[in-house]
This record gives structure tokens, sequence and C-alpha cells, in this order.
């Protein structure tokens, strides 16, 4: 029945110590209570996504507020039909977040940008003077975004900081702000753009979630869908109205339904309707497509014949090299 789950994703930037025994003790207790979810911990905080029963999820905030390092936890509570994950991982990991910054990592805790509250940052994308940086991956801003915000030239997040450096003058002297998912990318994007020498920094505080479960923004001003890292893929942010950002990867069509390209050895998140699916064999590229280990042609059993028929329809042979 919807709504007798939920799905809470949550974070917290503070000193744990010996994170890899209490990542051990965390996963037991999660356990425990029948969460399912994917929880990363470190000496520098913890950063996770648990599904539960109400009852489950109830007793795992309780817990949690009675530790008195995660009791100001800002928690993002979606209504869900049932898990958003198959099992349980409490996993140690050196960053909660992987934006390696190497020598130049940050506490957000010392050095972090402004946080907006929804209202503000609404004020903020409406402002022609303000510069709106999407901190996510680019398959994730394909699928939904703000609008008029920036999408960086990268495939993954910890590319970000290499990227803002090569087009600093265009940002340098205007106001930036940044959002993400559920804000903790933020946390450490802005503080380094802090640190980068930018004067004015500020960064959505609570993310896309927040944002759009806010009563009086209603997720306003975002079109698409937000990806979320489980099994549900993608949610809804805007209450107002919805706007289709996403685009076919094979025809450019509007559509908003990912798939992992069929090759595993590639993997690649493609946005793609049904039929083309199975008109590109859910290959992204010619390669991928006559993969030996296609998945999509093992999946549906097809024959050598069945594939040749398949391409021949799109233009193409078994020849892996294109003419
Ligand atoms: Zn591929």
């Amino acid at each position: 029945m919807a709504g007798d789950f939920r799905v809470l994703l949550f974070y917290k930037y503070v000193e744990i110590s010996n994170a890899e025994a209490f990542a051990q003790e965390h996963l037991e207790f999660c356990k425990s209570l029948g969460l399912k979810g994917r929880t990363l911990v470190s000496e520098e905080g913890i950063n996770g996504t648990v599904s539960g029963t109400i009852e489950q999820t109830d007793a795992y905030i309780a817990h949690m507020n009675k530790d008195e390092r995660f009791n100001d936890i800002m928690w993002k509570i979606d209504e869900a039909d049932g898990h958003a994950f198959k099992k349980m991982h409490v996993r140690y990991r050196p960053e909660i977040v992987s934006l390696q910054l190497g020598e130049e990592d940050l506490n957000p805790n010392q050095v972090t940008g402004q946080y907006l509250s929804p209202q503000e940052f609404k004020e903020a994308i409406l402002d022609e003077d303000t510069v709106v940086i999407d901190a996510r991956n680019d398959y994730e801003f394909d699928l939904g975004h703000f609008r008029g915000a920036v999408r960086p030239d990268i495939r993954n997040f910890r590319e970000l900081p290499e990227w803002i450096r090569e087009n600093k003058e265009k940002f340098m002297d205007k106001r930036v702000v940044t959002y993400c998912t559920g804000g903790i990318r933020c946390e450490k994007f802005s503080g380094w753009l802090v640190k980068e020498g930018f004067k004015d920094v500020g960064q959505l505080h609570g993310g896309i979630a927040t944002y759009g479960k806010d009563p009086e923004v209603q997720g306003e001003l975002w079109d698409g869908k937000m990806y979320v890292f489980d099994e549900r893929i993608a949610v809804d942010i805007n209450q107002k109205e919805h706007v289709i950002v996403g685009k076919d990867w094979f025809d450019g069509t509007p559509c908003e339904r990912y798939v992992n390209c069929g090759n595993p050895d590639c993997n690649r998140q493609i946005i793609a309707s049904e039929e083309n699916e199975h008109k590109y064999l859910r290959g992204c590229t010619h390669a991928c497509r006559v993969s030996p280990r296609n998945r999509y042609v093992s999946q549906n059993n097809l024959t050598t014949a069945e594939v040749v028929e398949r391409l021949s329809l799109i233009g193409e042979t078994l020849e892996t090299a294109t003419v």
C-alpha cells in the first residue's frame, strides 16, 4: 500500500571515532530493525539512504536522536510503496561523499557556503546576477534540474573542482549558489568554492529533496524528475507543474525512463523509451549493441540471426567497425 513504507535520506558531518567498528555495529542495528539501504561511514561523518516501514524508520530516527552526534540530523522523508533497496549495507569509507579533494580536503563544519532556505534559494534562481550551479553528475542533471541552472560539463561529481577552475572567469564576480539531492555534496563543494576565493557562495540547505517538500515553494522552478540512488531511480519534486526535460538517448524525444546500457563493461545510464530499448538492443553505441556480453541479448534469449535482423533495421551489422 502507498505510504506504508518510508525512505529516509540523511547525512551528518561529525567526527566519528573508531568509524570502522561503528559501521559494523550500525549495520547490525539497522538489520535488527529490518531496514534496507546503503549507508557510508567515515571519520568525518555518516551519509545514508534507508527504507523501511513507518514503525522501522520511526525507531531508527528515535535511536539516532538519542545520540548527541546525530540528534540534529535534517531528515528527508519520502513515502513509498515498499523497500527501495534489496539489502542493508553500512560501509566504511575514507569520505562519506567522494569529491577526492586530497590535500585540499576540508571540513564543512569549518568552511562551507551560506545555507539558503527553499524560499531564499527560489529567489536566487530568479535573480539574474546569481549563477546556479548543479553539483551533481551529468546523468542526474539530464533527468531534471532547476530552471536555468548551469550543467557543468563533467561525467562525475569528482571532476567538478577542475571544471570550475577552467571556467572560473565566468563566475568569479557573481554570486554563486549550488544544489544537490540532499545537500551533502554542496557542503564540501560550496566550502571548496569559498576557499577558492569566490566571494558570495550559497547552498540549498537540505537539497532538492527538502525543496520539493517545502510547503511554500512546493518544488517550483524544478523541471523534470530528481534522480535518486535507489530502486525508485526517479522521484517527483515540483508539486505545481511537471515539465519533462529528459531526452531519449536515441531519438531525442521527451522521455524520463532510465536504463543501464546492456554492455556490462559500459553500464552507462541512458534515458530511453521501451520501444528504443528494444530497437537498439539496450546498447548506447554500436560497440555496446554488438558486445558479446550485451545483457539485453542474453536476457531476451535472442539468437544471432535475431540480433542481425534487429541491427539491420537500424542500418547496422554485427561488424564492430561501423562504416
Ligand atoms: Zn554502452
